[in-house]
């Protein structure tokens, strides 16, 4: 008689891979890039990757799922005529390549208000990740945002003090998106309110 023994099930994903995106430090932490529990497939490779891309998304086509592979390589650009990230709302450099290498094959990130991509030194500046002000401390780079933070030229037309701003992110009505300059390594950001 036969013995039926029950195969556990375990999820196998065709691909694992996370590439090194430079504009884009850590995709896993920013949330960019999520578990693919429900193991779908990406809309180009039509593989099913450990990660997927969640947003945004700026194409006309219903793209709703990307490995990261495809979006490394510019496939899901090229396939999709696809946008991570707005070009118009990056701040100017002179090299056009870099700019496609941002909108084009590095994941965006999501805000409260429009995404801007900040620049320093004549180059796109890398994303760390839109944190509160605990994310900051737990980071070690509380004085280094302070300084971004008075040199903010948002931050100079809301003028608030410092102490205000820093209680409106505790109290999660602001939050801070963080990029840090790939050359002179100064922090940058982009100030977040409800
Ligand atoms: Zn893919
Ligand atoms: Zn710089």
């Amino acid at each position: 008689m036969g013995i039926f023994k029950k195969k556990q099930q375990v999820v196998k994903f065709e691909t694992i891979d996370i590439p090194k995106f430079r504009y884009h430090r850590n995709p896993i932490d920013t949330g960019a890039f999520i578990e693919n529990k429900s193991e779908k497939k990406c809309n180009s490779c039509n593989l099913t990757s450990k990660y997927i891309y969640l947003e945004p998304y700026y194409s006309k086509d219903d793209v709703t799922c990307l490995c990261p592979t495809c979006i490394s390589n510019g496939d899901a650009h090229s396939k999709f005529d696809l946008e991570f990230q707005d070009p118009e709302c990056c701040e100017e450099i002179t090299n056009k390549s870099i700019l496609e290498e941002v909108c084009y094959r590095t994941p965006g990130y999501c805000a409260w208000q429009q995404e801007r991509w900040l620049a320093c030194c004549d180059d796109l500046c890398e994303f760390i990740g839109c944190l509160d002000w605990n994310q900051i401390v737990l980071q070690g780079i509380e004085d280094e945002i302070t300084a971004a933070i008075l040199s903010n030229e948002t931050y100079i037309e809301v003028g608030h003090s410092l102490e205000e701003l820093i209680d409106a992110i505790n109290s999660k009505d602001v939050y801070l998106c963080v990029f840090q300059c790939l050359h002179c390594k100064k922090y940058k950001i982009d100030i977040n309110m409800s």
